[in-house]
């Protein structure tokens, strides 16, 4: 591409522009192999009701590179789009989704842990045969389509709209849940909000920051509660840091909280445990303290 540009565009192209091409060459050899030896993970990050009780748990996927290194979502997944690799990626998210889905039902933690969100890229949503996959994943597992909630980003609703609908009505239709991520973040007109079979909005973390000192943000997540009441959707908060940030969601009617001041991803044993405590707490809440003989 360089040698068309004259020589002054080689020169610039040199070294930084060289080194930019060698990373992106890097990771993606780096990516092909990770899928091949099968070196990815779920992490859960527990997702909160108004009385921060756990009511279900997002699936983030993570990949450590052989050199211990933890490789940041935000990073390779769009250059698992672009390689085509993340169908196979989020195939295999999805299977282990529901894998994990049918060890806690056979456990006893279904009730705890009765829903699990699932990122879903654009790229895996549009694949032809999507819906026919979910619909198979949960047979094999033979897990309740209801638990199952699927988040797509608003960019999909800029794709060719009717094939989406079509979907969602598909996924609908067969019990599974579906979730707009990142709320407030895409370029996209609100009109498909009354249209699409939709169950909740997670509003962007990037609006949850400061609230309820930061007024603009306050003024923007007051507006999402506001519409989604109207429009009898649930909302998730992201990304909720502070009590502050907690008790102004909680005062204007959000339901449903996610973030670091209530619970980080983790494992899906230290997710487990934190539910079973939780558990035995509730059971004999009066427990009274020894007694002083
Ligand atoms: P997301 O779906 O919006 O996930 C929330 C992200 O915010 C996660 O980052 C989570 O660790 C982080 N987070 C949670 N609470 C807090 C908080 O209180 N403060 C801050 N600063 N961050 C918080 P993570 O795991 O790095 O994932 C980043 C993004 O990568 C996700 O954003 C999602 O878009 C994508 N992603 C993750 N897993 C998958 C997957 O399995 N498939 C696809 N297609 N995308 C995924
Ligand atoms: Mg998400
Ligand atoms: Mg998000
Ligand atoms: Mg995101």
């Amino acid at each position: 591409r360089a040698k068309t540009d004259g020589r002054d565009a080689i020169r610039f192209f040199r070294p930084s522009m060289q080194r930019a091409a060698d990373e992106r060459l890097r990771l993606e050899t780096d990516l092909r192999q990770a899928m091949e030896a099968r070196r990815f993970t779920l992490h859960y990050q527990p997702q909160f009701d108004a009385d921060r009780r756990v009511i279900g748990a997002e699936a983030l996927l993570r990949w450590q590179r052989e050199d211990g290194v933890y490789m940041p979502p935000a990073l390779f997944i769009p250059v698992a789009e672009d390689i085509g690799l993340i169908q196979y990626i989020g195939d295999w998210v999805l299977e282990e989704s529901c894998r994990q889905l049918r060890e806690w039902d056979d456990r006893g933690l279904s009730g705890r842990l009765a829903g699990l969100s699932v990122n879903i890229s654009p790229v895996q949503f549009l694949q032809p045969g999507f819906v026919d996959r979910v619909r198979e994943v949960l047979a094999e597992r033979d897990v309740d389509p209801a638990r199952l909630e699927v988040e797509l980003t608003e960019g999909v609703m800029l794709a060719d709209t009717e094939g989406v609908a079509e979907r969602m009505r598909a996924l609908q239709a067969l019990g599974v849940r579906i979730s707009i991520d990142d709320f407030g973040t895409g370029y996209s007109s609100l009109a498909y909000l009354k249209r699409l079979p939709l169950r909740r909005l997670k509003i962007d973390q990037s609006f949850v920051r400061g609230i309820p000192g930061d007024r603009n943000n306050a003024a923007i997540v007051e507006t999402i509660l506001g519409m989604a009441a109207h429009l009898d959707l649930e909302v998730v908060a992201e990304g909720v840091e502070t009590t502050a940030e907690f008790e102004f969601l909680r005062a204007h009617g959000c339901g449903a909280f996610q973030g670091y001041y209530l619970g980080q991803p983790g494992t899906a044993a230290e997710l487990e445990r934190r539910v079973q405590g939780q558990s035995a707490s509730a059971r004999q809440p009066a427990k009274a303290p020894p007694s002083p003989s």
